[in-house]
């Protein structure tokens, strides 16, 4: 096929978006190629990415570590097995991973993706319970307004609302929802603002295999970012209940929040955490699930006597080598200044707009800046907005957000801010 028009036609007659119609799906621009914070368009415009690819691509586009450790990797294997096989590619994250976090956690489950980290998280929580022999403890509670991924498991954790759960009704199993957190990152802490977690947790402990969250910020379901204290003390009662707490670090992971994982904001650890988006710095899909010797030990001497997941691409070398080549670079530690003065720019450039008419909410965390509007957003007046002015970003309901790759300039965030300003104008 030749023609720009031509392959965008087909496109939009054939091929499934994410969250997409295929009815009256919006136009969609074609990349040919994307460098540092830029995507090229087969149209001829360059685009500053306020997006990095959905939290992944911190580094930026086409980096040359990055390039350079997925040629050495291609030439020597693409994939092999991990059945009864191992590899140093695999080796060398694995050790990285357990490095770089918490000394408690010393196991990692490799996984295809964020949504498939979530369900081996929940199945590792159910296999723990049922090689101790509490079998009844087969829910999990979880708070509003989360996001968890787009399998089945995973959508059953997520805000029952936003992910439309009525569609699934008698297949989706029935979790437990505490009230989102209200007081937020900065804010002055209340008590009050665990009372229903509390109150839920206390009152079906028995029954709860784990506690899911995302630790400090909400992303997808709905961009908010909460108090520390809150997570502290899910933490303290999870310990109190005999209850397993998962930490869902997918979005947050790898500096965005200011902090290498968001869990250290409030000083915890968790006893299973998921990793994914950021881990191979937006290069090819992998997670990873992390957890401590009595999970991983409790599991294995159950009935099974293992495990029971095993995808047929897990550890892929090539994802595997460049993750390790990002986690390199996380390990330099520019992040920190680089997200710090993300941060910096978004407050001083986003927190006037907390006036605006149309304007509900701004709110900011380290490398993420979020205008919420009080009405959604028309999708379409945006994208021609964006691609007017030469930035790339993909609102979402009431909000319009940014979460840029960690080395984008001053410059060009500021566009991108300016950007964000117009957005808030036309809608
Ligand atoms: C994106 C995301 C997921 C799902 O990851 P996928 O790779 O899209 O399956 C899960 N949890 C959180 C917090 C996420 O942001």
């Amino acid at each position: 096929m030749k023609g720009l028009r031509q392959k965008l036609l087909y496109d939009s007659r054939h091929i499934w978006h994410p969250y997409t119609s295929m009815i009256s799906p919006l136009p969609c621009y074609h990349v040919k190629s994307a460098s540092g914070v830029s995507l090229q368009l087969s149209s001829g415009e360059t685009l500053i990415d306020g997006m990095a690819s959905w939290w992944s691509a911190i580094h930026g586009y086409n980096h040359p570590h990055l390039n350079k450790a997925a040629h050495n990797q291609i030439d020597k294997m693409s994939h092999v097995m991990f059945g009864g096989i191992t590899h140093d590619p695999a080796i060398d994250l694995c050790k990285q991973l357990l490095d770089m976090t918490d000394s408690n956690l010393t196991k990692v489950f490799l996984a295809d993706s964020g949504s498939v980290a979530v369900e081996v998280a929940l199945k590792m929580a159910m296999q723990y319970w049922h090689s101790k022999g509490e079998k009844q403890r087969k829910r999990f509670l979880t708070i509003k307004h989360g996001y968890h991924g787009d399998t089945f498991g995973a959508m059953g954790i997520c805000d029952p609302v936003n992910s439309m759960h009525s569609i699934y009704t008698g297949y989706l199993p029935q979790n437990l929802f505490a009230e989102a957190p209200h007081i937020r990152f900065g804010e002055q802490w209340d008590e009050k603002d665990i009372s229903s977690f509390k109150a839920i947790l206390e009152r079906n402990s028995k029954e709860i295999a784990a506690v899911v969250i995302e630790p400090i910020l909400q992303g997808a379901g709905g961009m908010r970012m909460y108090h520390p204290q809150y997570l502290k003390s899910v933490s303290e009662l999870c310990k109190q209940h005999g209850v397993l707490l998962i930490l869902d670090e997918i979005a947050t992971g790898f500096g965005r929040t200011g902090r290498l994982f968001a869990y250290e904001h409030a000083g915890i650890c968790p006893d299973i955490l998921c990793l994914g988006k950021a881990l191979t710095g937006g290069y090819l899909t992998m997670s990873a699930v992390l957890t401590n010797d009595d999970v991983a030990e409790t599991v294995s001497s159950g009935e099974s006597g293992c495990f029971m997941h095993g995808p047929t691409f897990m550890a892929n070398p090539l994802a595997a080598a460049i993750a390790s080549a990002s986690l390199e670079l996380v390990n330099e530690g520019n992040w920190k200044t680089q997200v710090k003065s993300i941060e910096d720019v978004l407050k001083l450039g986003l927190n006037p707009l907390s006036d605006h008419p149309k304007v509900q909410d701004v709110r900011i965390l380290g490398g993420v800046g979020v205008i919420e509007m009080k009405n959604p957003v028309d999708m379409a007046r945006c994208q021609k907005a964006l691609i007017q002015s030469g930035v790339w970003l993909r609102p979402f309901g009431k909000l319009i957000y940014t979460i840029p790759p960690y080395i984008v300039s001053k410059s060009e965030l500021l566009k991108i801010i300016d950007t964000m300003g117009i957005l808030v104008d036309i809608n």
